[in-house]
């Protein structure tokens, strides 16, 4: 192993709700080591939106001016690396990484986000985050009023198609198979579903253009908003025995508190509500939090 420094705290995820938290604890004077093995949800979006001060930023150029104010405070440092297994307990954890680095720290934050599983259908991952959205307060604004389809086939239909008709009046569900829900219990005279198996998408550079079914017809849309499932990126909490939710969210307390005393955690690893917002506001008061509880450990 090359290191064993020690740390008051490390953050594992240093992305939006990873930087924050240790933007808050350099603040505290605390010793911060940020892991991070730099594959942020967001990498395949050219605009970010709907964080005031950088609304329409490209996230890349958004982390990177994070980056550069989290490490002007002389006891933050940025490792790019993956940390792969944690032992021991709170006031003395051992975090590994890929490149056989080796840390002692005190706490733990877990800022290390989901990964969506996208389909393997040909033209879903060109498209996703530019034209293939998961979210209309990120992107919706973009595409108000246009021809836009909600890929889903479950229940959850009725809410997001009410949520998504508030942007546009033109669209279209795919379901992508046989309908798992009451087709009925939507307005079919303003809505059309469509149930074939989808083959492909045909956009230009991400831009979608049509898409096109298995049995050969094509439908003409400017954009879809689909929910993939997800899995969380790091499995280290749910090894070490950290509580998850049924979603599959890290379990925390409104402090930002795993089930586990000392690790904590913060961002798309812990809610359903992702957003850059979130995630920086659930960093900062996870930072907040652990600092406190040094402090009363201290007395
Ligand atoms: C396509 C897309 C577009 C989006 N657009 C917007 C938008 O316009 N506006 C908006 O507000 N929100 C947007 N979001 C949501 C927003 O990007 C997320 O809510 C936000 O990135 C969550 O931040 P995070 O720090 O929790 O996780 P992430 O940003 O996903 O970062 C997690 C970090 O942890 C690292 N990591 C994981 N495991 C390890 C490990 N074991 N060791 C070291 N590092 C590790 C990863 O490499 C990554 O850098 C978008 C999301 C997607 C998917």
């Amino acid at each position: 192993m090359k290191n064993q420094k020690a740390f008051d705290v490390i953050i594992i995820g240093g992305s939006f709700a990873g930087l924050s938290a240790a933007m808050t604890l350099g603040r505290s004077l605390r010793s911060v080591l940020v892991i991070d093995s730099g594959q942020p949800c967001n990498r395949f979006t050219p605009h970010a939106h709907n964080l005031i001060t950088h609304d329409g930023k490209a996230p890349g150029s958004i982390k990177s001016e994070a980056e550069a104010q989290v490490l002007a405070y002389p006891t933050i440092s940025i490792l790019n690396d993956l940390a792969t297994e944690m032992t021991g307990e709170s006031g003395a954890f051992t975090v590994t990484t890929r490149q056989e680095h080796q840390f002692q720290t005190k706490k733990v934050i877990f800022a290390t986000g989901v990964k969506d599983l996208l389909p393997a259908i040909e033209g879903v991952e060109d498209c996703w985050g530019k034209t293939i959205l998961h979210c209309p307060y990120c992107h919706g604004y973009e595409v108000r009023g246009k021809r836009t389809g909600i890929w889903v086939n479950d229940d959850t239909v009725y809410d997001f198609y009410k949520l998504i008709a508030h942007w546009t009046d033109d669209l279209t569900i795919l379901t992508n198979g046989q309908p798992q829900f009451e087709v009925d219990q939507l307005p079919t005279s303003k809505v059309q579903i469509i149930d074939s198996k989808i083959q492909k998408l045909d956009h230009q550079n991400g831009a979608l253009q049509n898409v096109v079914f298995e049995n050969g017809k094509t439908h003409n849309l400017d954009a879809v908003y689909f929910r993939p499932p997800f899995e969380q990126h790091c499995k280290i909490p749910e090894t070490l025995g950290c509580k998850t939710t049924e979603a599959g969210h890290l379990e925390v307390t409104n402090f930002q508190q795993t089930s586990i005393h000392g690790i904590y955690a913060a961002g798309d690893c812990t809610t359903p509500m992702r957003s850059l917002a979130i995630a920086i506001s659930q960093g900062n008061l996870a930072a907040a939090m652990l600092n406190h509880e040094l402090i009363n450990e201290a007395a």
